[in-house]
């Protein structure tokens, strides 16, 4: 049954999260972790490694089962024809964006991303003589004027931004991209494939951190990249001559993550929602950043591109960043660390942790107010979560 792909594509996301790409073994309902790092090499492999054909099963860094069977979950997903793993997220990106980007080459985008991919665009892109423009990407006439000025090879952009979460406008960035000659890149992680397809607006590649929703228990770190079988082989050459594969076992905690991953997201996304509309009522809180609120200034966008708003919620308590603090050691149910999308809510505040080596000029210019929250809601019951916002506000 789970092998009928064509079968399974028709059906509804929560279906395809369970059962596509299962690989069963020897009568296994499950697919079994392929821990080899290496396979029988027979002729038919033997042909395929020598000719240098994408997925030579010879080789763990070539092909594993255990991945092979993730990748195709993600793609049916993503409604895309294939899909690669990687061992994290940052792999994923950077593996992504050097194959299509070469010395002197340009890539566009916008300075609110992940931090991480930030990062490695200021200080190893530049350093490989890649001409790392960043513009506003929430002006689309911005947009148009740097990929009409230069040559533009990749245009980069995140779904849903952290912390503020804004919105990209997906159908336009792909038109536009495609009207230049660049590559539409896009990292959904935020918005995961229940969110939005990205694909489907025209975005040739879309990339995850799996570590986060679409694994959902906060225990491995993993990344993704979805696309069309000749951009996604592509992908696979550096994949291969970089390295950065993920093992069987990772792997496997990850399929088995992705199954729940449409009742997780409902039951994070419902939660969000009616948090967000507590918080925002609540005479202790400043404003509350939720896409899903008529006042968040993406309020529209959000419905265009998103199926549902998101799981994150961002708030700014009155009183600063002392108020912030103290409101998370207040918590009794939200842990406080970094990362987001696991069964468990977490609590953290960008001052003390992404956005650290900001100065209070920069974070209160970037719309990072004082006493800035960001809260990813796990799938704890509803009423418990409210209730640990009500009794670590009542105690400020
Ligand atoms: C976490 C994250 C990454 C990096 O992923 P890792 O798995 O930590 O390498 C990239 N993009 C976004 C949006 C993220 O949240």
């Amino acid at each position: 049954m789970s092998t009928d792909e064509d079968y399974l594509k028709k059906t509804g996301k929560g279906t395809r999260s369970v059962h596509s790409g299962t690989s069963p073994g020897e009568n296994s309902l499950n697919t079994p972790v392929y821990q080899s790092s290496t396979f029988f090499l027979d002729d038919e492999a033997y042909e395929m490694w020598k000719a240098g054909t994408p997925r030579a099963p010879v080789y763990t860094r070539y092909n594993n089962p255990s991945m092979r069977a993730v990748e195709k979950k993600i793609a049916h997903l993503e409604g895309a024809e294939d899909a690669l793993v990687f061992t994290s997220g940052m792999s994923a990106i950077c593996t992504t964006l050097l194959t299509f980007l070469s010395q002197g080459d340009r890539i566009v985008t916008t300075r609110n991303l992940y931090g991480g991919t930030v990062l490695s665009l200021d200080q190893d892109f530049t350093r490989f003589g890649i001409d790392v423009h960043y513009i506003d990407i929430k002006d689309l006439d911005a947009v148009e004027e740097a990929l009409k000025e230069k040559k533009t090879n990749v245009l980069y952009c995140e779904t849903v931004n952290n912390p503020l979460l804004e919105v990209s406008d997906l159908p336009e960035l792909a038109k536009l991209a495609k009207k230049y000659g660049a590559i539409p890149i896009v990292d959904s992680t935020f918005a995961t494939p229940m969110g939005c397809q990205p694909l489907d607006y025209g975005f040739e590649v879309v990339i995850h951190s799996v570590t986060k929703l679409l694994n959902g228990h906060s225990d491995i770190i993993g990344g993704a990249v979805a696309g069309n079988k000749e951009i996604i082989n592509q992908i696979w050459y550096k994949l291969r001559n970089f390295g950065g594969t993920m093992d069987p076992h990772q792997a496997s905690l990850l399929e088995r993550g992705i199954k729940t991953l449409h009742i997780r997201y409902e039951k994070a996304m419902t939660t969000a929602s009616q948090l967000a509309t507590w918080l925002e009522a609540h005479p202790k809180i400043e404003k509350v950043l939720y896409p899903g609120l008529e006042s968040h200034n993406d309020y529209e966008l959000a419905k265009k591109v998103l199926n549902s708003p998101s799981t994150m919620v961002c708030f700014e308590v009155k009183g600063g960043d002392e108020a912030g603090r103290k409101l998370m050691d207040n918590m009794i149910i939200a842990s406080q660390a970094i990362s987001l999308g696991g069964v468990e809510s977490l609590i953290s505040m960008p001052f003390s942790t992404t956005h650290v080596s900001w100065t209070q000029e920069a974070r209160l210019a970037a719309g990072i107010g004082l006493g800035f929250i960001r809260f990813s809601t796990g799938i704890e019951d509803t009423e418990d979560l409210i209730a640990d916002f009500k009794q670590a506000l009542d105690r400020l």
